[in-house]
């Protein structure tokens, strides 16, 4: 299904223009408007989904699939250095556009980007109750 608002269904079914890097019946690939680095692209998929809690299993069994694809693609045809795979779910882990997406961002050494996070110092007992809490 596609959601008329979502601007993203709109580029994936080619309503809207947009720099393809490649498509099939289920994806489409393009660059992103506000890139991080040279080549940053994502990985949409035709049929809406919010996010990754609501991807029909199929589609997120491919999208794994293409991402390696397209990356192997990038490190020959970019020569970037590394790649990260970013995927955000809901506005507190930084999602803006709420149709599914997983960016694919090159890396270049020195590129002045940072995907990272401040590690904590959890105790041993903290770690028990949260794996407690996750697989109980
Ligand atoms: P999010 O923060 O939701 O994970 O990422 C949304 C991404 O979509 C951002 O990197 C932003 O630059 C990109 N973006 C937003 N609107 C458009 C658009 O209309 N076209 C393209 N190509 N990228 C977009
Ligand atoms: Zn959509």
């Amino acid at each position: 299904m596609k959601k008329e608002d979502c601007i993203f269904c709109r580029i994936a079914g080619g309503e809207i223009p947009s720099k393809t890097l490649y498509e099939d019946r289920d994806f489409r690939v393009i660059l992103d408007l506000g890139p991080a680095t040279r080549g940053h692209a994502l990985i949409l998929p035709k049929e809406h989904a919010e996010n990754l809690y609501d991807l029909p299993e199929e589609a997120a069994s491919k999208v794994l699939l293409l991402a390696q694809k397209m990356a192997r693609i990038m490190v020959e045809k970019l020569h970037c250095d590394g790649l990260n795979l970013v995927q955000n779910n809901g506005e507190a882990a930084g999602q803006t556009v709420h149709h599914f997406h997983l960016h694919l961002i090159p890396r270049y050494v020195d590129d002045g980007q940072a995907i990272n996070w401040k590690p904590g110092k959890p105790s041993q007992e903290e770690l028990d109750a949260t794996m407690k809490t996750i697989v109980e």
